[in-house]
């Protein structure tokens, strides 16, 4: 293989690039990525980042001796447009294309949007871009801070808005935030985090408009409030949609892949072409789409190896884990709970998650997902009994101590 081009320059695309090197590919390497910027990190920007704990600096994912020693091309600030109908090229925005012998698809997800006309105020939070902007906002003042979703990204968020002061709603559609995620009850539990800093939940509403005015003759109108399902409007200066995300595939329509919900997949990240694999957000190994940092940086490594092979020689099904940091707790998952797991309490209050707990589900007496808030040492013991238990389990579900 003489030349291997990553298209998506964030964590998944950085990792795949290392992974190649340490693998032995010694070609041509091209890492093309949409953002004029080098990698950084994500989980930051709704945490420290927005709050001021954390500058830019702090984001790096890489740094110039390790990019010399990558000895890749960066082609950054360039989308990738099309994958030719063999895979064995990559048309970029501006024109050029790229012969590849492999390619790696890293090009994530991007933030959903409310329908209807832009406003100013209206912000959503995937990029760099996106948190400068919203960090630009929020040191204006103290505001009345509207979260439309109560999600991972709507909660940590809303956590860093009152952290900083603002008056905070966060508006649910579900009756409870997370309870796909993590069932329930620990989910209720979850949502209680929110109170314990003054910030309103209100569930179980969806919006049905936001409302904006001009603040002058030539000035964009600007979010004003938010109208409710239950008729309730909201007043709000500031509006963050954390909605969800949807995985960048747009680019590969009309390519040989086959797309739904992301890039389909076998379990070693390999697509329906052998000399194309997908990695992090915008992959669906063995069917399951996961948007987690850990998922993101272990994949390229079976990924890598499957493509320099030319098919796939390796599996990876590493044990679902993530974490996420709220009202200065944080909150851990590890495992794959169904409907209908048991959850048993093993410390803590359900009642008071502001003082932590650590809970675990169990499916015929066995233990098979594990969530944690405040509760980092216990938790990360649990995990790698559950890792090690889901290693030995290669055949698939259940994940069983
Ligand atoms: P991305 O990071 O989305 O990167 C994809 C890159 O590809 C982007 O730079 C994009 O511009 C580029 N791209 C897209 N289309 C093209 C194209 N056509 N051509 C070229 N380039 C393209 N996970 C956790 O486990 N815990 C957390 O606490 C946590 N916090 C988070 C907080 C925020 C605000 C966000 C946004 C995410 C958070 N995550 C967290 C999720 C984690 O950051 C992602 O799982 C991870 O970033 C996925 O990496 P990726 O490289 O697959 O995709």
């Amino acid at each position: 293989m003489r030349a291997v081009t990553v298209v998506g320059a964030s964590l998944a695309g950085l990792y795949a690039a290392r992974e190649l090197r340490a693998q032995g590919f010694d070609g041509r390497l091209v890492v093309v990525g949409a953002e004029p910027h080098q990698p950084y990190d994500r989980p930051p920007l709704s945490k420290d980042f927005l709050t001021g704990g954390t500058d830019e600096g702090g984001l790096a994912l890489t740094d110039p001796e390790e990019t010399a020693d990558l000895d890749a091309e960066w082609i950054l600030g360039v989308r990738a447009r099309a994958l030719d109908a063999r895979g064995r090229t990559v048309v970029l925005d501006d024109g050029r294309t790229l012969p590849s012998d492999g390619v790696v698809i890293a090009t994530g997800a991007s933030a959903r949007r409310l329908p209807g006309p832009a406003l100013a105020g209206v912000h959503t939070l995937r990029t760099l871009d996106d948190a400068r902007a919203l960090r630009a906002a929020l040191v204006r003042g103290p505001r009345r801070v509207v979260v439309i979703g109560g999600g991972f990204i709507g909660a940590e968020t809303a956590s860093s808005c009152a952290a900083l002061g603002h008056d905070v709603t966060v508006v649910e559609a579900a009756p409870v935030p997370l309870a796909a995620q993590l069932g329930a009850e620990p989910a209720q539990a979850c949502a209680r985090l929110h109170a314990s800093a003054g910030t309103r939940l209100l569930t179980g509403v969806g919006v049905t408009a936001l409302r904006g005015a001009s603040r002058g003759p030539a000035a964009a109108a600007h979010i004003t409030s938010v109208e409710l399902t239950d008729r309730r409007v909201l007043p709000a200066d500031l509006v963050i949609v954390g909605i969800g995300a949807t995985p960048r595939t747009d680019w590969l329509a009309g390519s040989p892949l086959s797309l739904d919900d992301g890039v389909l997949c076998d379990d070693g990240c390999v697509t329906a072409l052998p000399h194309v694999v997908a990695v992090g957000d915008v992959a669906r190994p063995g069917g399951v789409r996961a948007e987690h940092w850990t998922s993101a940086t272990q994949q390229p490594r079976v990924a890598v190896r499957n493509l320099l092979a030319g098919r796939t020689v390796e599996t990876a099904r590493p044990l679902p884990y993530f974490w996420s940091d709220q009202y200065g707790a944080r909150v851990q998952f590890a495992g794959r709970r169904r409907e209908g797991d048991t959850v048993r309490l093993v410390e803590g209050s359900l009642e008071a998650p502001d003082e932590g707990f650590l809970a675990v589900y169990e499916r015929a007496g066995r233990t098979v997902a594990a969530l944690a808030v405040g509760r980092t040492r216990p938790f990360m013991k649990l995990r790698r009994t559950l890792m090690a238990a889901w290693a030995a389990d290669p055949a698939g579900e259940p994940v069983a101590i």
